[in-house]
């Protein structure tokens, strides 16, 4: 039973998102016909028009593009935390057809990992007492599908689940400023924060202010600001 890191990986996402953002845009604006607004949209550099747009609040224009991760290392508590965020696809390992007998994989939380040796290994044999219990009914179930979704009821929120999610971008930054804040719970941070990061890479205008709501404004959450303002703003500026 091995303890499992997290893995994301930027599947597939809309061709040319962020000229697929602007000719929409420019649609709302344009008597052109399509061929002409394409052309215009791939001769000039369409960053000022786009940024213009985000700035106005157009978010609407953002949902032309859609963005598909592959994740994995991740808990089934996180997978009931991002479930939770509705304008979203997921498609998520079944632990009705996929058999954990062989060993399920786990998160060890940092704060325990912090504890030092023995507390990690306390947490490895509560793990393995727990694959057992789900061996065991699994025996007493019989095999195949219908013991699967009954034994599983012992398997604890640590369990490693893979998830195929896609959001749409103007999701993405709601997602981002809930997510990447300091508030959020580690996991899911971490997860945002690395989908972030490689959201930057291939739609860096669409993403240049994208983070946690202070990144361009005050902290929204009064008496229980992180307090940390200054360096979060500069950790996701240069992500
Ligand atoms: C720090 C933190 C702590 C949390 N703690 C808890 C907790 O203790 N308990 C708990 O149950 N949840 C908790 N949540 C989850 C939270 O309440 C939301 O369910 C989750 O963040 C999804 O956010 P959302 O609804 O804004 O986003 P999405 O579902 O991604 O929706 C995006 C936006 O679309 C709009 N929208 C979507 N659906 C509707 C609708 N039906 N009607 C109107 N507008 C809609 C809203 O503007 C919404 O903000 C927590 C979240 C965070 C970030």
């Amino acid at each position: 039973m091995p303890e499992k890191q997290l893995q994301v990986e930027l599947l597939a996402y809309t061709p040319d998102p962020e000229k697929t953002c602007a000719l929409a845009a420019r649609t709302c604006y344009s008597g052109l016909e399509y061929d002409e607004l394409k052309a215009q949209v791939d001769e000039k550099d369409q960053a000022a028009f786009l940024r213009r747009i985000v700035a106005s609040g157009h978010l609407s224009v953002l949902e032309h593009a859609s963005f598909t991760f592959g994740v994995s290392g991740v808990s089934r508590a996180l997978l009931a935390q991002i479930t939770r965020h509705r304008i979203a696809s997921f498609s998520v390992q079944s632990q009705r057809y996929v058999s954990l007998a062989e060993g399920f994989g786990y998160i060890i939380p940092p704060r325990i990992k912090a504890l030092g040796e023995d507390a990690v290994e306390e947490f490895e044999s509560q793990m393995a007492q727990m694959q057992a219990w789900y061996q065991g009914w699994q025996d007493k179930l019989g095999n195949g599908e219908g013991s699967n979704e009954d034994a599983r009821f012992v398997l604890p929120n640590a369990c490693e689940t893979h998830i195929t999610l896609t959001m749409n971008a103007r999701e993405l930054l709601h997602f981002f400023s809930l997510r990447c804040c300091n508030r959020a719970q580690w996991e899911i941070r971490a997860l945002a924060k690395e989908m972030l990061r490689q959201c930057k890479l291939v739609a860096p205008v669409i993403f240049e202010y994208a983070g946690p709501a202070c990144i361009s404004g005050p902290c929204p959450e009064g008496a229980k600001s992180c307090g940390d303002m200054t360096n979060v703003r500069e950790m996701y500026r240069s992500l």
